[in-house]
């Protein structure tokens, strides 16, 4: 129905009330959602540090991209800090990488509808250390209702000197435009990001060179997602020595999860780093889980031996979807619909993924209406390894994931329908596997 209403693009007062009410969603709270700051509060503390100190308060406090691949945030912000503009039109650029499209996150949404201000602020110190006077947030095509309350709340900042020149009497001058995507997945990808700012299809650079020194317009350019940015407002205010109180020894600070799917209670969970998947299961109420997929279609499949694993860039990093399955939930379908979903978001542009995917699909599809044979499953392992080698990009080197985790953990499911064939009534998969 929301797409139907964007497609249409239908006055956002005629969207139901539902989805903008997401505070009722979030159910627990830690340093990131209670952070009671007022607006100006972390990037006055910014600026009476200064770019140098302000960095290496981010060093210090081992701040780690929330995306999910966890680079180092202070490491970025030195290399774009260091590398020199190119050419006539010279500039360093902040982008806030706010395309959350994998499937079963939603907690960007939460900050962009509740906390815009921690957000910008984030893009503002984020300017200062790196030298940049412009931001970009690239916002997800599908959070168009969106727009409207952040160009308000821009203004606003405008309007308290927190953006421009002279931002609180000093000569720093910084300021944010919000561009909207198309509903692309692959652009969440960063560089395909800085394709789409630049008005091109979205499709996914060959690097190197990296964003921090050829990105927006080929310059410098450091790309972060929300919740990063947000976070270096907390390091800004309370200082590294605090911040690093919080989580664990590789992974400072919390996490934000989106849950959902089987449980009582979904919504927005934050947790200290080194959270148990058994602790939220728990927390949301999900009773007789038998799987959590963790990070999305391109993350892990985790099965109930594993529920003692932590949440954490040492064990299992997440950009934040926790999607709980019960023992009602038949995994190969869950499988099958992620194959659907890769094969609909491959943007074409090489063809391991462009073709993979499709047949990946068409395998899973196969096997789905009785008629897989142990030949098809080991199809699927060799499009898995191929793709994984010669895709050009993350999508189609993570799309046999949920396929892999699942056969491997969930392997009656599969069993179940190659089983049924008439002409082959018993096989070895163990043999057809290896
Ligand atoms: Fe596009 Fe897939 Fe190739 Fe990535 S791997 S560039 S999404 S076709």
């Amino acid at each position: 129905d929301m797409i139907e209403l964007i497609r249409k693009e239908a006055p956002v007062a005629e969207w139901p009330a539902a989805w903008f009410a997401v505070e009722d969603n979030i159910r627990r709270k830690g340093i990131l959602l209670d952070h009671g700051l007022v607006p100006g509060q972390a990037l006055a503390a910014a600026l009476e540090r200064g770019p140098e100190k302000m960095l290496a308060e981010i060093k210090d406090a081992k701040l780690r991209g929330r995306g999910g691949a966890g680079f180092g945030t202070g490491l970025k912000w030195e290399a774009c800090r260091n590398a020199a503009g190119h050419g006539a039109g010279a500039a360093h650029y902040v982008v806030c990488n706010a395309d959350e499209g994998e499937p079963g996150t939603f907690k960007d949404r939460v900050l962009l509808t509740s906390h815009a201000d921690l957000v910008f602020e984030g893009m503002s110190i984020a300017g200062l250390v790196v030298g940049a006077k412009k931001g970009l947030l690239y916002l997800r095509g599908e959070y168009r209702y969106l727009l409207e309350p952040l160009e308000s709340a821009l203004a606003a900042r405008r309007e308290a000197k927190l953006l421009g020149s002279n931002i609180l009497g000093t000569p720093f001058e910084f300021d944010i435009e919000i561009h909207l995507g198309a509903g692309a997945y692959i652009c969440g990808e960063e560089s395909a990001l800085i394709e789409s700012l630049e008005g091109k299809p979205g499709r996914p650079r060959i690097r190197p060179p990296f964003p921090v020194t050829h990105g927006y317009l080929d310059q410098p350019t450091t790309v972060n997602n929300v919740e990063t940015l947000a976070a270096a407002c907390l390091i800004a205010t309370h200082g590294s020595a605090w911040y690093l109180r919080h989580g664990t020894e590789k992974s400072s600070g919390s996490k934000i999860l989106s849950v959902s799917g089987d449980c009582e209670r979904p919504g927005i969970y934050e947790y200290p780093y080194g959270v148990t998947v058994r602790q939220v299961l728990d927390d949301c109420g999900a009773w007789n889980p038998q799987a959590v997929q963790v990070s999305g279609p391109s993350g892990i499949c985790l099965a109930e031996a594993e529920f003692g694993r932590r949440i954490a860039f040492e064990d299992i990093p997440t950009a934040g979807a926790f999607m709980a399955f019960d023992e009602t939930r038949d995994m190969f379908e869950v499988a099958r619909n992620f194959a659907h979903f890769f094969a609909h978001e491959s943007c074409g542009f090489c063809t391991p993924c462009r073709v993979g995917t499709t047949l990946v699909r068409n395998l899973m599809d196969k096997i789905a209406r009785n008629h897989g044979s142990p030949y098809d499953i080991n199809e699927l392992f060799k499009l898995h390894r191929l793709m994984q080698g010669a895709s050009h990009c993350g999508l189609g080197n993570s799309a046999c994931n949920p396929m892999f985790d699942t056969l491997n953990k969930f392997r009656p499911a599969y069993e179940r329908r190659l089983m049924s064939l008439n002409y082959e009534p018993a096989f070895d998969l163990d043999a057809a596997l290896s």
